[in-house]
């Protein structure tokens, strides 16, 4: 066995945690509950602009009602004075009791405009009913999408601590020395330093080397240190 041997084991697993690390990113859990929230937050802003809507309608029923009331205390205030006996003057009651009629006629209208803000508040309401419901949904999707994610992740997290803790076993077999050019390597050839040579082709790049440089190479010693001439990467021989 060679010396490349263990720093080949050790890559092996750093591909491998590579690739766990870039599935934990990639989740498709993590874009499904990125969706959910935006649509939520599209919805928050409808439903925000509807129930604007439906303070305006309440705050005008409110207003109506209040007025209402005014108007009922002051017709009955006037029809008390009327039957009260107070006044006798026949002008006077008759100017009282126009007075109680036309506050009863404005009654009469306000409680028209009244049904009217209810006819227009019942499909606000049902909207809003709606919306709700949309709403929940949504947070209930939120939440088993958020579950899904975390057991992802966890999943992930624990595979993970296991390639770790075998790479660094297999680690401490590895000749100190080839550390640094490994370490290098890896970051400039997209995380893998080191593959090996099958027949004549590089695993590393997957790319045939000339039968020249195959014949150099197998007439050194498997410990020597061989490069990819396409790749760049340390070659494990034998
Ligand atoms: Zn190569």
């Amino acid at each position: 066995m060679s010396r490349w041997e263990p720093l080949l084991a050790v890559q092996e697993h750093d591909t491998h945690a590579d690739q766990l690390s870039h599935r934990a990113q990639h989740l498709p859990e993590r874009a499904r509950l990125r969706e959910v929230e935006e649509h939520t937050a599209a919805l928050d802003v409808r439903l925000a602009a509807v129930q604007e809507r439906r303070g305006e309608l309440a705050r005008s029923q409110q207003r109506l009602e209040d007025e209402v009331a005014s108007l009922a205390g002051r017709a009955d205030q006037a029809e008390k004075q009327l039957y009260s006996g107070a006044v006798s003057n026949p002008r006077e009651l008759q100017a009282l009791q126009d007075d109680v009629a036309s506050i009863r006629r404005r009654i009469g209208q306000l409680e028209d405009d009244e049904l009217e803000i209810l006819e227009l508040s019942e499909p606000v309401d049902a909207q809003l009913a709606e919306m709700g419901a949309e709403r929940a949904r949504l947070e209930a999707e939120r939440a088993r999408v958020a579950d899904e994610l975390a057991e992802s992740e966890a999943g992930i997290t624990a595979e993970l601590a296991a390639v770790r803790a075998e790479r660094a076993e297999l680690a401490a077999a590895v000749d100190a020395a080839l550390w640094p050019e490994y370490d290098t390597l890896r970051s400039q050839l997209g995380g893998v330093a080191i593959a090996r040579l099958v027949g004549s082709t590089c695993q590393g790049c997957h790319l045939g080397l000339a039968a020249v440089e195959v014949d150099r190479i197998r007439k050194l010693g498997v410990d020597e240190i061989v490069h990819c001439e396409e790749c760049g990467r340390l070659l494990v021989r034998g």
